[in-house]
């Protein structure tokens, strides 16, 4: 039977450690983290992610300055609000909530994010950053997957890894971490050839491809471990883009869908929150594990 990563006993636990960070920088940062998640629009799911990471902030102690604006706010009061948090000294992470309402281009947005207050990690300044090993705020989802693994001890210099998919989201930037921390990487997309001989390969599978169950047994070496991050809803019930029922069995360990990587994306906000707000007031901090 495969070890179960389990994302929601891992975010709780970077939660507390979260928690004792905040109260002991308290005293010298004079104020609370805080950070700014914006949504446009009316995107049910993006309310509920919403809702989500403010609650995740409430645990942990972070202020959130929400902000909720119309689905046809002009670009320009965007922009000017996110420049209004660029300069706010209380605010030490932004979030714009994607996707965006349709006629709102999000490079522009994004582009105008402080890097330094980037919560997401998706500025082109600190994928740069990543790319060349720099300190900066980290993709979440692929941070997360981090995270995850390191705790479950995963071997993962010198292992063979495989990614199925490239989007800058998560495929890319987690290809690059993996590189990072000494795995040999192929990433597969859309366009490979034989998916379940590229995947067959690995000793470490992460799966971002959006595509519900498109990894069954066929694809999964024995022994291997397996990292679903795709998230669906498919006849009411949530799945990833795993089979879990057939996978599992073979996998040495694996992620459920949901409590796998979901929990950890938000967790990875937090930090970078977190770390934004000791960066500020020049306090240490004991988070570099959660920084790959
Ligand atoms: P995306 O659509 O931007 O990218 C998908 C990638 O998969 C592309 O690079 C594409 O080439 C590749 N792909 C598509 N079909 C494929 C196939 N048949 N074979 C091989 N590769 C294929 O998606 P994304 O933003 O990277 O997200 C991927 C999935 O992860 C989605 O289900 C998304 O909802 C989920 N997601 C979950 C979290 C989380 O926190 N759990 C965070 C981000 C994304």
């Amino acid at each position: 039977m495969a070890t179960l990563l389990d994302g929601r006993r891992l975010a709780a636990e970077i939660e507390r450690r979260l928690g004792a960070v905040i109260s002991d920088g308290l005293e010298v940062a004079g104020r609370a983290p805080g950070l700014a998640v914006l949504r446009i629009g009316d995107d049910p799911a993006s309310g509920v992610y919403v809702a989500n990471k403010e609650k995740a902030c409430d645990r942990v102690g972070i202020r959130s300055h929400g902000g909720h604006l119309a689905a046809d706010t002009p670009a320009g009061e965007v922009l000017a609000l996110i420049r209004r948090l660029n300069a706010d000294p209380t605010v030490d992470g932004i979030l714009l909530q994607l996707p965006l309402p349709q006629g709102l281009a999000e490079e522009p947005l994004l582009a105008a994010i402080d890097p330094d207050k980037d919560a997401d990690g998706l500025h082109t300044l600190n994928l740069g950053r990543l790319l060349k090993g720099e300190r900066g705020p980290r993709s979440c989802t692929p941070a997360g997957v981090m995270a995850l693994l390191r705790c479950a001890d995963v071997p993962i210099s010198g292992a063979q890894a495989v990614v199925v998919g490239r989007s800058i989201l998560v495929g890319k930037p987690m290809a690059l971490m993996l590189q990072a921390a000494d795995a040999t990487v192929t990433v597969a997309h859309s366009r490979t050839h034989h998916l379940w001989e590229v995947t067959r390969q690995a000793d470490l599978l992460v799966v971002a491809a959006g595509r519900p169950q498109l990894i069954g047994a066929v694809h999964v070496k024995p022994g291997a471990v397996v990292v679903d991050v795709g998230i669906h809803r498919v006849d009411g019930r949530l799945c990833g883009d795993v089979n879990y029922e057939t996978v599992e069995p073979l996998a040495s360990a694996i992620t459920p869908v949901p409590g796998g990587v979901g929990p950890m994306t938000v967790a990875m906000l937090l930090v970078n929150t977190v770390v934004a707000w000791c960066h500020r007031h020049g306090l240490d901090h004991p988070l570099a594990d959660l920084l790959p």
